[in-house]
């Protein structure tokens, strides 16, 4: 297990590897189109423990925790709690992931994302 999963795991109480893809998490997410990579995909990724391509993800970032997903997961894996959880653990990196003009066009982005990009600028 990466050391990655450990820490969301840790962090979130929640358990990547019960994910089964059923890609429901990603088929009610209201801003999935701004995601580069979609939430189940993340899970995946999570998985075989591709550290890399989960931590350059912008989709923990675009997030903005409506939990639709944690609603609709049938394995309780909830990526929007997982997704907290990344988030947490870069910003504890120091490393400053949240320019709101390299997450989207600000003009056509949601208020609801532009709101909760705010609440993750300030912890
Ligand atoms: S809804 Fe849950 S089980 Fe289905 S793909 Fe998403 S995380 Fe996995
Ligand atoms: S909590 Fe995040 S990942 Fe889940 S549906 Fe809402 S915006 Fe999408």
């Amino acid at each position: 297990m990466s050391e990655l999963l450990n820490r969301v795991i840790e962090y979130s109480g929640k358990n990547p590897y019960a994910c089964y893809q059923c890609g429901m998490c990603s088929a009610v997410c209201p801003m999935i189109r701004y995601m580069n990579t979609p939430p189940h995909v993340i899970i995946r990724l999570l998985q075989i423990g591709a550290e890399h391509a989960v931590l350059s993800a912008n989709t923990p970032w675009i997030c903005v925790s409506c939990m639709r997903c944690v609603d609709r997961c049938p394995r309780d894996v909830d990526p929007g709690e997982v997704f907290e959880a990344l988030r947490v653990i870069v910003l504890r990196q120091g490393i400053d992931k949240v320019k709101y003009e390299e997450l989207y066009d600000v003009e056509e982005a949601p208020s609801m994302a532009l709101i909760a990009t705010s609440r993750k600028l300030t912890g």
